[in-house]
């Protein structure tokens, strides 16, 4: 009965999820991205996501935006196409679901009533696994009854704020922990729970501690860029556990290769970003 059930990632392991290219691959085999992120004054989160997901080998990339973030996206980010809501601030509108392979949701996102029935709708329409991040954690927070709409197979992908917000306040390490395998049980999907040692909880119970990353990690957008990472892998069709295993492995080596450069104080998350081609080129 006792069988083990946590364990620590480690290089080896994170190598050998990493998926190789063939001569042969084209941009259809990668899969094709939507991040619905960003609203007028947050539009730097979209940016940060969208050129992590990018980064992560995904096929093709749209952004869905707000009027207020076209030049912005298309500026910062010109590899991205856009899906353009028709509000001119927030997300409001409805995108079209079967055009994308996943859909990571989140960062600058807002939770404007608007904002809250357009999630609601986008969960009602898209079947495949998502990523879920940031506003759209606090909106399932404060709407739990949204929550079994979540696509079994997704990822959620909380810091200890939002964690609360989803299951309540917890007295020690422990009960956080069986929180998060209990979350994970019931929406049958990966919760990731961001911090020092990141863990990662799958449906079946098994607990993942995560050992990359560092505290120059600490600053504003970092947690953006794991999401577009995690959106990139799950648009590749990586498996949700392994998507979810290597992303935060890479998020937390491009963090370190960051702040060996840079040094920690001065990290910040476009840094990220820039070293995460170091860290699969030096995984691969
Ligand atoms: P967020 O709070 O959403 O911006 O996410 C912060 C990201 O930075 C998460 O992926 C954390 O795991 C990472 N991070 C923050 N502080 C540390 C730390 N002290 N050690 C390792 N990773 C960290
Ligand atoms: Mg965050």
């Amino acid at each position: 009965q006792a069988q083990t059930s946590h364990f620590f990632m480690d290089r080896n392991t994170a190598r050998s999820l990493l998926r190789r290219r063939s001569k042969f691959d084209h941009k259809g085999n990668f899969g094709h991205a939507l991040l619905v992120a960003g609203s007028l004054g947050k539009m730097g989160a979209a940016v940060l996501s969208a050129r992590a997901t990018l980064r992560s080998g995904v096929g093709l990339l749209t952004v869905h935006t707000p009027q207020a973030g076209i030049s912005i996206v298309q500026t910062a980010v010109p590899e991205a196409m856009l899906s353009i809501d028709g509000h001119a601030s927030v997300f409001a509108g409805a995108v079209q679901p079967e055009r994308y392979t996943t859909i990571g949701i989140g960062p600058g996102l807002g939770k404007a009533p608007e904002t809250v029935k357009a999630f609601h709708k986008l969960l009602e329409n898209f079947p495949h696994p998502m990523v879920i991040d940031a506003d759209a954690l606090n909106i399932l927070g404060e709407n739990r009854e949204l929550l079994h709409l979540v696509p079994k197979g997704s990822i959620l992908t909380p810091h200890p704020k939002e964690f609360e917000r989803l299951v309540g306040p917890w007295q020690n390490d422990f009960e956080r922990l069986e929180k998060q395998k209990g979350l994970a049980a019931q929406l049958q999907s990966v919760v990731v729970l961001k911090g020092a040692f990141t863990s990662i909880a799958a449906p079946d119970g098994k607990t993942f501690f995560n050992p990359t990353g560092n505290p120059g990690m600490a600053t504003g957008g970092s947690g953006d860029v794991l999401t577009g990472i995690l959106t990139g892998l799950l648009a590749q069709r990586y498996d949700t556990l392994e998507g979810a295993l290597l992303g935060v492995y890479l998020h937390g080596f491009a963090g370190d290769l960051g702040a060996w450069e840079k040094g920690m104080d001065s990290l910040i998350a476009s840094d990220i970003v820039e070293f995460l081609s170091g860290a699969f080129a030096r995984l691969g």
